[in-house]
This record gives C-alpha cells, sequence and structure tokens, in this order.
C-alpha cells in the first residue's frame, strides 16, 4: 500500500475551508480593498461617460480629470495594500498547513512509516504546502472578488442596455462550455506533477541516505537517471498543466475580444436605428473592456483551485496515515522509579496482514531487576519482541503488560519515558555528541553525562577531541566508528536513568576490552533496572540471570546458561559455536 492509496476523504474546498478558517478576518479585510479597488475602477467608465458628454457639450471637463486622476490613485493604493494583505494571509495558510503536517508526521505509526517513503513525505511538507499559498489568495479571493466585480459588472452593463448585455453573455456562456471540458485536466496533470516531485524526493533521500554504498557500487549514473526521469516527468505533467491552463486564460481572453467585436457590431447598429447615442456605446464597450480583468480573475481562480487542489489532496493523504494519539510533551525519565517487568502472553504478530506471522503465541516472564538475554537464529522475531515492548507496533492476540498493565492501557508517553532503548544499529543523529545524549533527557546536569560518558568509556574519545562533547557528528554519525556509534547510543539510553533498558545487539560492534568494559556497567545497571539484552557473545549470555531461547516466532525455552545447555539442543549448538544470536 502506498500512501496515494488511503480512501478518499472529504472534498478539497471543505479542506481548503478548514485551512483559511482562521485566517477569515484578514483574508475579508484583503478581500474588501480588492472589492473597493475593483470599485473605484468600475466607476471610471462613468465619469468618463460625463467627460465625452461635456465635452461633446463643449462644457469644462477639469473637475472630470482631477475626479479620474483622484480614481486612478487610489485604485494603485488600496490594490497595493489588499495584495499585500491577502499575500500574508496565504503565507499564514501555508505556515498552517506546515506546522500541522509537520506535527502530524512526527507522531505517524511506525507501521504508517514502514510503508512511506521519507522523501515523499517530505515533498508534501516542504513542496506541497507552498501551493497552498495561491489557493488562498488567487483562488479564494479571485473567486469572491472577481465574482462579485463580475455580478456588478453586469449590472452596471444591464442598466446602460440590456439589449447589448444579452449579447455579451451569449458570447460568455460559449466560452464557459469550453472551459468545463478544460479545467478538470489541469488538476489532473498538477496532481502528477507533485507526485512526481514527491518521487525525486523519495529517490534523493534514498541515494544521499547511501551514497557510500551508491559510489561504491558505481551506480551513480544509473541513480542519476532515476532522479532525472522523476524531474523531466515533473516537467512534463508541469507543462501539459501549463498547456491546459493557457488554454483556459486564452479562452477567456478571446470571448472578451469576440465580446467586444460583437457589442461593437450590434451596439453600432443600435446607434444607427437611434435606440442608443454614442455616449452610452462607449460606456457598454468600456464595462466589455472592464470585465475583462474580473473574468480572467475567476478563469485564473478556477485553474489555479486545480493546482491547490491536488497539492492539498496529497497533504490530506499524508494525514489520513494511522498516528499515534497527539499526547502532551512526553515526561521526563521516571529517574530513581523502581525496575519494571515485563510479560508476553501468547503474544501472535505480523507486520501486516499480508505477511506471515513474526511471532506465534510468544509467552515469556521478565520480573523487575536483572538482566535477561534474548537468543536465537536471525529472523527468529527478537528484535520484534523490542519493537512490540515500545509499542512501535500491538500485537493482534495476546498481551504484552508492562508492570503488570497491558501496554495499551498505557499513557503512550509515560510508557515509553519509563524506557530506554537502543535499538539494532541504533542510529547517531547529525548534531554534536551532547546533543545526542541529551536526546532522551534535555535536562540531564553535567555530572550526569559526565558519569555515563566514563561508564561507556567515551572519556578517552571525548578528550581527544578538540571540541570536546560539542564536536559535531555528521549526518548519522559518519563522522564517528561503529563501535563509537554504539556506545553513545548505550549513552544516550542510560542517560534517560530507564526503569526498562532494552539493548539489541548493541554491543556486537566493541572490540573484546570495551565490551567487556559495557558488560560489567551493564550487570551495574541491572542491579536497579530490569535489562533486555539480545546479544550474540557468549560471555554477555552467560551472565545474564535467565535466557530466552527464541527460534522461528516461538519461545524454545527459558532458563540459565547452565539449565539450557543441558536441556536445550540448539542452545547446547549455538553455545558450542560461542554465538548465540547471529546479528539480524
Ligand atoms: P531477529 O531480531 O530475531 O533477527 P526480527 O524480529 O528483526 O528478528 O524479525 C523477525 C521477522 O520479521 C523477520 O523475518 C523479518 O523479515 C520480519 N520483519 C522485521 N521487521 C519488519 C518490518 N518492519 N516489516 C515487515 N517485516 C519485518
Ligand atoms: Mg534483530
Amino acid at each position: 500500500m502506498s500512501i496515494a492509496e488511503t480512501e478518499t476523504g472529504p472534498p478539497a474546498w471543505r479542506l481548503i475551508l478548514g485551512y483559511v478558517r482562521p485566517h477569515r478576518w484578514a483574508l475579508l479585510a484583503g478581500a474588501a480593498l480588492s472589492l473597493v479597488t475593483g470599485a473605484t475602477g468600475l466607476m471610471l467608465p462613468l465619469v468618463a461617460r460625463e467627460l465625452i458628454d461635456d465635452l461633446s457639450h463643449d462644457r469644462a471637463i477639469t473637475g472630470w480629470l482631477v475626479l479620474m486622476s483622484g480614481l486612478v490613485i487610489t485604485n494603485a493604493a488600496l490594490g497595493a495594500l489588499g495584495s499585500f494583505v491577502l499575500r500574508r494571509t496565504a503565507e499564514s495558510v501555508v505556515l498552517g498547513a506546515r506546522r500541522s503536517l509537520s506535527s502530524y508526521l512526527l507522531r505517524l505509526r511506525i507501521t504508517a512509516v514502514d510503508r512511506s517513503e521519507p522523501g515523499d513525505l517530505m515533498a508534501r511538507i516542504t513542496s506541497d504546502t507552498t501551493l497552498l499559498r495561491e489557493v488562498t489568495t488567487d483562488s479564494l479571493v479571485g473567486l469572491g472578488t472577481g465574482g462579485l466585480t463580475l455580478v456588478a459588472t453586469v449590472v452596471m452593463m444591464g442598466l446602460v442596455d440590456p439589449v447589448l448585455l444579452g449579447v455579451t453573455m451569449a458570447v460568455i456562456a460559449g466560452a464557459g462550455t469550453v472551459l468545463g471540458v478544460i479545467v478538470p485536466h489541469i488538476n489532473r496533470a498538477s496532481r502528477q506533477a507533485q507526485d512526481a516531485v514527491g518521487v525525486m524526493g523519495a529517490s534523493l533521500e534514498r541515494i544521499l541516505g547511501a551514497l557510500r554504498t551508491v559510489k561504491a557500487s558505481g551506480a551513480e549514473h544509473r541513480e542519476e537517471r532515476t532522479l532525472h526521469e522523476a524531474a523531466e516527468e515533473s516537467w512534463r505533467q508541469s507543462v501539459r498543466a501549463a498547456k491546459w491552463s493557457a488554454a483556459a486564460g486564452n479562452t477567456a481572453g478571446l470571448a472578451m475580444q469576440i465580446a467586444f467585436i460583437t457589442v461593437l457590431a450590434a451596439g453600432g447598429a443600435r446607434v444607427a436605428t437611434g435606440a442608443i447615442d454614442v455616449g452610452t456605446l462607449v460606456a457598454f464597450l468600456l464595462f466589455v473592456f472592464y470585465l475583462m480583468s474580473p473574468i480572467q480573475q475567476v478563469v485564473g481562480a478556477i485553474t489555479q483551485y486545480q493546482t491547490g487542489a491536488a497539492a492539498l489532496t496529497r497533504i490530506q493523504e499524508a494525514m489520513r496515515l494511522p498516528a499515534e494519539p497527539a499526547a502532551e510533551p512526553a515526561s521526563l525519565p521516571s529517574t530513581g522509579a523502581e525496575p519494571a517487568s515485563v510479560a508476553f502472553e501468547d503474544v501472535r504478530f505480523r507486520y501486516a496482514e499480508d505477511l506471515p506471522y513474526v511471532h506465534h503465541g510468544v509467552t515469556f516472564d521478565v520480573p523487575a531487576q536483572g538482566m535477561t538475554a534474548f537468543v536465537g537464529p536471525s529472523g527468529a522475531g527478537k528484535t520484534t519482541v523490542f519493537s512490540l515492548i515500545e509499542r512501535f507496533y500491538d500485537p493482534e492476540s495476546g498481551t504484552v503488560t508492562l508492570d503488570g498493565r497491558d501496554l495499551a492501557d498505557w499513557d503512550l508517553p509515560r510508557l515509553r519515558s519509563a524506557i530506554g532503548y537502543v535499538e539494532q544499529d541504533a542510529p547517531v543523529l547529525s548534531g554534536s555528541l551532547r546533543d545526542n545524549l541529551l536526546l532522551g533527557n534535555p535536562e540531564a546536569d553535567e555530572d550526569a553525562v559526565a558519569r555515563v560518558v566514563k561508564t561507556t568509556r567515551l572519556d578517552a574519545m571525548v578528550a581527544r577531541l578538540p571540541a570536546g562533547l560539542d564536536t559535531l557528528v555528521g549526518h548519522r554519525g559518519t563522522r564517528l566508528s561503529g563501535g563509537e556509534r554504539q556506545r553513545v547510543a548505550i549513552a544516550r539510553a542510560l542517560l534517560r536513568r530507564p526503569r526498562l533498558l532494552l539493548l539489541d545487539e548493541a554491543t556486537s560492534q566493541l572490540d573484546a576490552v570495551n565490551e567487556a568494559a559495557l558488560r560489567d556497567t551493564v550487570a551495574d545497571v541491572a542491579r536497579t533496572t530490569t535489562v533486555l539484552v539480545v546479544a550474540h557473545r557468549l560471555s554477555t549470555v552467560t551472565m545474564a540471570d535467565r535466557i530466552v531461547v527464541m527460534d522461528a516466532g516461538r519461545v524454545r525455552a527459558v532458563g540459565t546458561h547452565r539449565e539450557l545447555v543441558a536441556a536445550d539442543p540448539l542452545y547446547a549448538e549455538l553455545a558450542a559455536t560461542q554465538f548465540l544470536a547471529t546479528a539480524g
């Protein structure tokens, strides 16, 4: 399932109103300014009629000229103010969308992240939200003010000469029919153009995230082609949208030219028969001329709305991905609290309905305090045990409990604040060493930081670095060695002073000396905390208080090293080779 395949939601215009509602007063003010601007423009033909009238009767026209200049200047000033207010409102709508989308994406369930491309989600926050700008100002306001100006102009035209109005309307109706065919194409092309931007974001993220491997594999040219294809697809679709937009704009323009000519002809005939005078015809023609702008505005609004609606649909698709409930900011780690107990009771779990079960009824009990090791071949389901404890996923049946309480009954931030988790291949985030350590406990003091740096044997390295803890580690910690990254991850988890510490192959890349030292640290921590480790070194496993042997999604046996060597052939075999859990 991709993001686009989630079910359809409410129509785009309802969503747009939702984003606009907080800014409705600013929007109305901007629209009102635009309307007044339009109205001052509308008065010009009337003044012109009076001016021509006075001119033909040899009367002075200075007053009319002054009035016309005043109207023109007011028109320009109000127009500028109005467009600023509207642009500012539009930016606020973009801000609102970016804020709600980024908050939402941080709360996404891991299941949703498993199935989406981060690069595409990024494009939705950065690129699609930008397109909302046009929907707000040009589209909504254009539709509102253009529509009103249009109505006002039509009323005026009706007052001046209803017959010529009829002629004008017939031409406009013809153009409307053509536009009805053109407009849906704009939406489709815009949607595809934005999807291509998403594809581009996804490939960029994929390539830049693994640039060393891409280079080492000599795959630059192939990856370059992927990127270029996505860029070209976006270009193709945008050009298609531009083509239809241009057609729409020109249809409107052409219609107005035809209306102008038709009115000139029909109006000329009416002047000849004496039905109207020349001043009336000139005034009407000026109105036709003034009709041009609101009609262009309305047509522009409709085409722009199509682009914005396509972007909004993409934003809404992201906001319909499953997310965790919005919660208060996570409470700080539960410093000094009791160690936690954990139990699995007949847990059945699969990552998705179309995937095989990973846990077929897993049951085990970990009392508070002490160290429990999970061993078993790669793919046995060890990492999945930890993911379920963190509630990244929920079991399909059976229960996982912490302190005897079903995880489903725990407040999520409180649950997670009790746990320190060093995931398999735990990432180090770009920023400084200190940023990384404080990630899980921003309020830890200097002493606490110094202590974990020492217990994880990072102190020698930190002392060597020119900027110490403030040294930048690079994207995903590329400036550190694998073993250093693991120790940073352990230090980060320890600094939370968790009630439950989960270490998933957290020492796999350490040398023997560092590993032995870390083992002592973990043994120390296990005196006051519950520690669960997935480890593959016999030395770590033998010191555990209990060992859970997993195989193919089931718990085969639980016991101490001595018990298991005697009772479980798989364990005995693994132990004989010194490696109890292959990395995986
Ligand atoms: P272990 O840690 O014991 O090596 P895991 O718990 O990581 O095993 O994985 C158990 C099984 O679940 C593996 O077959 C793996 O392919 C599958 N699996 C792990 N994570 C995911 C995921 N996010 N989506 C789908 N399948 C997964
Ligand atoms: Mg694993």
